[in-house]
Parts: structure tokens; C-alpha cells; sequence
């Protein structure tokens, strides 16, 4: 059962009743249409089965969702998106979306001012996996045939990418922290053939922040191209309470050659919405195409001449601008307040895991992922412990996710059975929390609670089938 009292957001439905009219003010000049013909109650019946049918989803909108990468829109976003849809306009071009393109650019100059880049080609996409493939296109076009490098923890997207892009691709171990391993790096960079290195600030799995500054040096010194993939962390530059040298990475993100950060990651925004930023404008020139309308200086774009996809939401633009402008994006705002508040969650749970005798947390979160392993006489009862607390933990409304883990990110003494005696799989099965929404924070006793008794109860009947 939900938390007595919790009900969805309803605030929002009303400011869409009021703001409406106000849209409609705007065409008072067009003659009126007949009203269209539609059966009130067969939508009714229809939606309320529509209704029936969502149920059948895990509470993403509830602090208790502490799983996967699924974060509620803000009711802003979620107003300003609904009231799009009564124009529905396409950011295709400037014919299709006039009052939205140029909330599009807005919003987009938002994001570059963030990272404080100067200048910027940028536009919204679809998602971080179609904004990380226009980025690797235009890395291809400007190192043909070169080598595509990411890390081992970097999304499994670009790997994919690269073939759909037909670009040579190939990964570089990281360290036990999940990050890019420098000493690795260098040595597959010195082979020649890479034109492109893949950083990632917050991978998916762990939120681990490659070596920015340290990458930018070597950069430096053999002269290839980054594209840094933020989809999941890029909004922490605005965190203040990072660790020195995460904070380090997000400042250097400055200097890398694209970007892509996703606000429906952690910028409050429903899906179908990436961005892709590169520092210079003049890459639009491989956007050309024989539409009649082609100008690609950096302030007066037609956005559908700097994008691959063709039609894109103007919706999701509408949403964004709104969104950015109830929280701008500014350091110790209210939006870097929620961010901050989730990795104080990530950090406290964390702090309980490793304080437990029940759990091994091998990695101390830089932004708001958690991850932890039951322990075990060896890698295999482990794994199987974690599938058997994921369903306990369910049973008590809590809802985690599973994650594999390479063995070499444990300790060695972490098995009671070394792993000379029993080989093992190479990965290990753990639980994982992103902790995404602000209000974690405040729940995190609820969760804690139902984790040590789901633990509890995994152990019991590990104790009563021995
Ligand atoms: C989520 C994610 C992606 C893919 O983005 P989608 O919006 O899911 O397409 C790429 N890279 C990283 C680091 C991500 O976290």
C-alpha cells in the first residue's frame, strides 16, 4: 500500500485551466469552428480503462521507487508540456513551431550557459542516445575512420553507435571506482588509430565521473577530440557539494569539444527529451542539406538544418523553457538544492550499507547511485542473495534495481572463498539505488528500514535451506 495521504500532484490541472484561455486570447482573430463531435462519455470510459491499465507500472513518482533512473516531471513541465499539445507544434523548422523554436534556442543557451561555454551549436533531441549519435557523427566527420574510445562503465549506446556510424569502437578498463583508467587510456591512445575519446560524467551504472582534467591534458598532448557524455550527471555542475575532484571534472567540462546531458534525466522533464551541445558553431556545416533554408550562423539557426531527426517535439521545448524558467539553473539555486539534496540521500545510505555487517558497499557514490552486494561465502551466493532481497525488498513497497558488478571492484578478502579455490564469474550481482528524487533525502529511514528487513529475511532462509 502507498503512504496514506499520497495522491498525485493535482496543482498543475488548474494552472492548465487557467493559463488555456490566455493561449486562446491570441487567436480571438480566427473565425470559431464548430465545436467537435466527440462522445464525452465513451473518452471517459476509455480514459478510465487508459487509468486502469497505468496501475500496472512500479510507483515511479514515489520516494519508495528507489531503483532505475526515473525521476517525475516537475508539475511546471508537466503543465507547460499538456498545454503545448493544444498547438502542437513540430521544431522542425520555424514553419512549424515559431513561439517553440525560439523557446528551443532559449532553453538550449540555458544549458550551454551552464557548462559556461561562449558559443555553442545545440538542440534538443529525442534522448541521450539519439543526442550521443549526433555527437559520434560529427566526431566521424571530422575523424574519418578513427577509432570511437569510451570506458568499460561508458553507456552500452556508443558501442552500438559506432557500428550503426561505422566507426572503429573500443573500450578501456576502469578503475575499482568505475572510472576511466588514465595509465590504460594512455597506453591505447599511443597505438595512433583513436580520433575520439567518450568521457563520461556520471555513468549510468555507478554515477562515476571520469578524469576530466587529466584527459583534457593528454588531450593536450596527442590531439584527439572528447565528447563528454553527461546524459545522467551533467546537471551535478551546478552541485555544491561535490567532492573536490568530481567538482573538478564538472568545471572542466568547459573545455570538451560536444556534450550531451538529458533533462529527462535529472532535469525534471517527461521523456523525449536529450540535448547536444558542441563548442563549435561552424560543425553545422555537416548538418547541410538541400532544404532551401540553410544558415548556420550560431544566432540565427533554423533548427531543423542542425538536427538529423526531423520532426521533434516542440512540446518538449515548451517544457524545458518553462521548467528552466520557475528553477534557473544556477549554482546554489533550488534546482542544485535538489540535486544536492540527492546525493546527501546517496551518501547516507551509503554510510548505512557500509556500517552494516549484512552488506558490502565497495564504492562511495559521487553523485546520487548507490551500490552494494550482500555478502557471501562466494561471488555466486552473493548474486543470488541480491535477486532474493530485490524481490523482499519489493514486497515491502521498496523498489530497487540490479546491477553487475566486475568482481575486481570488491576486495580481495570480500569472500570467505577465495577465488583461487572457486573461479567464479567475473561479475557480481548487486542492488543499486539512484537516489533522483530531492525528497529521498527525508525517506531515507523508510528505506533503510525495509532494506535491513528484507536483508534479514534473505538470510533467514539462506539459514533455514543450510
Ligand atoms: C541514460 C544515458 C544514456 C542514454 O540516454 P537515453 O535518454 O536513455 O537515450 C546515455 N549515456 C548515459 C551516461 C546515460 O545515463
Amino acid at each position: 500500500m502507498l503512504a496514506d495521504g499520497m495522491k498525485f500532484e493535482e496543482l498543475s490541472i488548474a494552472w492548465i485551466r487557467s493559463a488555456l484561455p490566455t493561449l486562446a486570447e491570441g487567436f480571438t482573430s480566427l473565425p470559431p469552428t464548430d465545436s467537435p463531435s466527440i462522445d464525452d462519455s465513451a473518452m471517459l470510459a476509455v480514459l478510465q480503462e487508459t487509468a486502469t491499465r497505468l496501475r500496472e507500472n512500479y510507483p515511479y513518482f514515489h520516494p519508495l521507487y528507489a531503483g532505475q533512473m526515473l525521476k517525475p516531471p516537475h508539475p511546471i513541465a508537466r503543465a507547460a508540456y499538456a498545454l503545448a499539445t493544444w498547438i502542437n507544434p513540430n521544431n522542425h523548422a520555424l514553419d512549424g513551431g515559431r513561439a517553440s523554436s525560439e523557446m528551443e534556442i532559449e532553453a538550449v543557451q540555458g544549458l550551454a550557459t551552464m557548462f559556461t561555454w561562449a558559443t555553442h551549436l545545440g538542440h534538443l533531441t529525442s534522448g541521450g542516445t539519439f543526442a550521443n549519435l549526433e555527437a559520434l557523427w560529427i566526431a566521424g566527420q571530422l575523424h574519418p575512420g578513427k577509432t570511437i574510445l569510451a570506458s568499460e562503465q561508458a553507456h552500452y549506446t556508443h558501442r552500438r553507435i559506432s557500428s550503426v556510424l561505422q566507426l572503429p569502437f573500443d573500450s578501456v578498463a576502469t578503475d575499482p571506482q568505475g572510472r576511466l583508467d588514465l595509465t590504460v587510456l594512455e597506453s591505447r591512445i599511443q597505438k595512433g588509430d583513436v580520433g575520439t575519446v567518450v568521457v563520461t560524467l556520471g555513468t549510468t551504472a555507478l554515477g562515476a565521473v571520469d578524469p576530466l582534467p587529466e584527459i583534457l591534458a593528454l588531450r593536450d598532448r596527442y590531439g584527439f577530440r572528447i565528447h563528454a557524455d553527461a546524459a545522467y550527471g551533467g546537471y551535478f555542475t551546478l552541485a555544491t557539494n561535490l567532492d573536490a575532484e568530481t567538482a573538478d571534472s564538472f568545471a572542466a567540462l568547459t573545455a570538451v569539444d560536444s556534450v550531451v546531458v538529458d533533462p529527462h534525466k535529472h532535469g525534471l522533464q517527461p521523456y523525449g527529451c536529450g540535448c547536444v551541445l558542441f563548442r563549435d558553431p561552424s560543425v553545422g556545416r555537416f548538418y547541410k542539406h538541400d532544404s532551401p533554408y540553410t544558415y548556420f550562423t550560431s544566432d540565427q539557426l533554423h533548427l531543423g538544418e542542425i538536427t538529423l531527426e526531423c520532426s521533434r517535439a516542440g512540446a518538449s521545448a515548451v517544457a524545458l523553457w518553462a521548467t528552466q524558467r520557475a528553477l534557473p539553473l544556477i549554482r546554489g539555486g533550488e534546482f542544485s538544492g535538489m540535486l544536492q539534496s540527492c546525493r546527501l540521500a546517496a551518501l547516507e545510505l551509503y554510510r548505512r550499507l557500509h556500517a552494516s555487517a549484512m552488506f558490502i558497499a565497495p564504492i562511495q557514490p559521487e553523485l546520487d547511485i548507490v551500490v552494494w552486494a550482500i555478502r557471501g561465502s562466494t561471488p555466486e551466493e552473493s548474486s543470488a542473495k541480491a535477486r532474493a532481497l530485490f524481490d523482499a525488498a519489493a514486497r515491502r513497497n521498496l523498489h530497487l534495481a540490479l546491477v553487475h558488478l566486475p568482481q575486481s571492484f570488491f576486495p580481495a578478502n570480500t569472500w570467505l572463498t577465495s577465488a583461487k579455490v572457486a573461479p567464479g564469474p567475473a561479475q557480481v550481482l548487486c542492488l543499486r539505488s539512484v537516489l533522483m528524487k530531492s525528497e529521498h533525502l527525508a525517506w531515507i529511514d523508510a528505506i533503510w528500514e525495509r532494506i535491513e528487513a528484507a536483508g534479514q529475511e534473505v538470510l533467514t532462509a539462506v539459514n533455514t535451506i543450510t
